[in-house]
């Protein structure tokens, strides 16, 4: 594992239900040289707590690509299927210091609500059989976000996470909380489709008392539609064989200076590495194919 100089710990976390796309490649390039052009770490988390949504033998070719693109991660990969200990530990910390709670409301009864709980959510903090939610008490979170700026939501805006699903399943917002922690990642470089889940997750932090992160979110990359290129929406699969021209198209969306042509993958990181610009990253939510 290289020796991180400043402290910087970063990651690139996908979820694996697909291969990676343009816009994934996009998050694991900019979080490569954030963390690189610090002589930070960077880390690899598969996030597979949702087997309802993963795609038979996306995690290989996830680390292919990642591979194929010259994109070396540091130490071990962390597994989020692997994890259940530690989010069941969070969520009895939670549960005891009443700070979450059982719910069975069903989305219907919520939008009927304006997503007010009924009194007896908030009483429940034994019992099984529901989702548990986080109850956000901060009347408002803030945060920098070093590309799209100052933000600000208000708790009512947000609503209550849930934490684990009433199927049993961990929710993300829960996962990513505890792994950044474990992991001790001090800055997330991901898609701006994250940006709302940010305030949750920041709440989450501070509820834990876990050590605050520093956030940038590039702006995503929308198809002809007008919509995010993502896995669920089958967008197509980086060409692992073309990796050169996707690391310098994805450079290009990033508003970075380009490297000499005659370049190889890892003289072109390496170039990438020395002279990347955060505050160049066009500070937009979303950039047409
Ligand atoms: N697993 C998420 C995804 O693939 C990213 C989570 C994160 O970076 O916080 O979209």
């Amino acid at each position: 594992m290289s020796v991180s100089n400043t402290g910087y710990i970063g990651r690139f976390a996908p979820s694996p239900s697909g291969p990676l796309h343009l816009g994934s490649l996009l998050t694991a390039v900019a979080s490569y040289l954030d963390a690189r052009a610090t002589h930070g770490q960077w880390l690899l988390r598969i996030e597979d707590i949702d087997p309802p949504r993963e795609q038979e033998g996306a995690v290989n070719l996830i680390i292919n690509s990642l591979i194929a693109h010259g994109l070396q991660w540091d130490g071990d990969i962390l597994w989020q299927s692997q994890r259940s200990d530690s989010y069941d530990a969070a969520l009895d910390r939670l549960l005891n210091k009443q700070r979450a709670y059982y719910c069975s409301c069903s989305r219907a009864q919520l939008a009927n609500t304006g997503g007010i709980h009924p009194e007896c959510c908030f009483q429940a903090f034994t019992l099984g059989d529901a989702a548990i939610r986080l109850k956000i008490e901060q009347h408002s979170v803030e945060f920098l976000d070093r590309v799209q700026g100052p933000q600000c939501y208000q708790s009512t805006q947000i609503g209550d996470p849930v934490l684990k699903r009433r199927d049993g399943l961990y929710a993300y917002q829960l996962a990513v909380v505890v792994d950044d922690a474990e992991q001790q990642i001090t800055d997330i470089v991901r898609g701006v489709d994250l940006l709302d889940a940010t305030a949750w997750q920041l709440h989450l932090q501070q509820t834990l008392s876990l050590k605050p992160i520093r956030y940038l979110h590039l702006p995503v990359i929308v198809g002809d539609d007008g919509h995010k290129l993502s896995k669920q929406s089958f967008a197509p699969a980086i060409n692992d064989q073309t990796a050169k021209a996707n690391l310098l198209q994805v450079l290009r969306y990033l508003g970075q200076a380009l490297p000499p042509a005659d370049l190889n993958i890892t003289e072109l990181l390496r170039w990438a590495t020395q002279h990347w610009q955060a505050d160049h990253i066009p500070n937009q939510t979303a950039l047409s194919l």
